[in-house]
């Protein structure tokens, strides 16, 4: 199916002088943290993050995982073949899967882009947090010989920061995930590799943030945000019976997490940046037995920041958060090209259809969401 715009005519007529004044053009976005999936799924939602974002880091939790440089050139193909042309500048940066199969001289082979494709970090998931996390290592210290090469060519450590099972393996309280990691696992972490660059993936909660304002480094230990994290709480993924499209890794935690994330991005630190955690899954895994963990928000993304970051007032630190501080822990440059974003009301009344016919529904449907939500920006076409 072509890409097509999900956007429903503009719903208000009171905000139409500010939609002709209010807009804001920025470089590209860059995306530090996306799941496409692959074949059907990832052909319909590539358009959605190329058209907003000139690169992104891209997950490799794919089935099988991303752990050679083989499959990520296989992967980095199928990603390209589903750029549009009129997107054609997007550029997926492949990583690898930290699996109990990674080898410290893939790593090497990855970090020169030995085959012409560069593995831009090393995502880690702890075992059985998340979807496809069952390849990855109990705790991230047992990684000892992959954790040093990694350190000696510096190539980064893309943390999925929950504890999700106990010594005795029971299952942690899912609330408590990244508490316990930012608590235990983390400090020791980078106590033992101290040169390693690490980030954070997807704050969520107040732990998280007190930790990164303390210890957070540019070009050494950064963080992500993602836009749901942003915009959502608990109260709200609980409202009117459980909201399937809020369900994520980690879970959309407390009013005062959220509150203090936005503090956090306000205060335009370097080290923090845009990370979408995108995660689309289709409509029958996410609907069914609930239900599949992720936010599928690619469609929506950089209007959800957009909106967040102009309601604290901080339109002026968008940019850097999402087009500036990514790319740099990387050791890249921002994107050439830009993108406009003007304040007109809109909702997304549609689902992104895959070739096969199956819908994947975006967080904030007005459908499926919390119901008749509102976005405040959007993208000009
Ligand atoms: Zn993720």
């Amino acid at each position: 199916m072509p890409y097509r715009a999900l956007i429903s005519p503009s719903i208000g007529s009171g905000d139409i002088l500010a939609a002709m004044t209010d807009s804001i053009t920025i470089r590209k976005p860059f995306d530090s943290h996306l799941h496409l999936r692959r074949g059907s799924v990832l052909r319909a939602v590539t358009p959605y993050s190329a058209e907003r974002f000139g690169h992104a880091i891209i997950m490799p939790n794919t089935e099988p995982p991303i752990d050679t440089l083989g499959t990520a050139i296989e992967y980095y193909g199928e990603i390209r073949e589903a750029v549009p042309e009129s997107a054609g500048g997007f550029d997926p940066l492949m990583t690898f899967y930290l699996t109990k199969n990674l080898t410290p001289a893939e790593i090497e082979r990855g970090a020169v882009g030995a085959e012409g494709v560069r593995i831009y970090g090393v995502k880690s998931y702890p075992f059985g947090a998340t979807t496809n996390s069952q390849w990855g290592y109990r705790n991230i210290l047992e990684a000892k010989d992959v954790l040093k090469e990694m350190e000696r060519l510096g190539m980064p450590l893309l943390l999925h920061g929950e504890v999700h099972l106990n010594d005795q393996d029971e299952e942690e309280d899912p609330y408590d995930g990244e508490k316990l990691f930012i608590a235990d696992t983390l400090p020791r972490l980078l106590d033992t590799y101290s040169e390693l660059k690490v980030s954070l993936e997807h704050m969520s909660t107040t732990e998280a943030i007190d930790f990164m304002e303390k210890n957070g480094k540019e070009g050494k230990l950064v963080a992500t945000v993602t836009p749901h994290h942003l915009m959502y709480d608990r109260t709200q993924a609980f409202s009117g019976g459980y909201r399937a499209l809020l369900h994520c890794k980690p879970l959309v935690k407390r009013r005062e997490d959220r509150e203090r994330l936005r503090e956090m991005i306000k205060k335009g630190l370097p080290f923090v940046s845009a990370g979408t955690d995108s995660a689309p899954h289709p409509e029958n895994k996410k609907f069914s037995s609930c239900c599949a963990f992720g936010v599928f928000n690619s469609p929506v993304a950089v209007e959800m920041y957009a909106q967040v970051f102009d309601e604290i007032g901080a339109l002026d630190k968008l940019e850097d958060f999402l087009s500036a501080n990514g790319p740099r822990f990387f050791g890249l440059e921002p994107d050439e090209n830009k993108i406009t974003l003007e304040k007109k009301d809109w909702q997304v009344t549609e689902a992104v259809v895959t070739d096969e016919g199956v819908n994947i529904w975006p967080v904030a449907s007005a459908r499926h969401g919390l119901g008749n939500e509102t976005m405040r920006w959007r993208l000009r076409p």
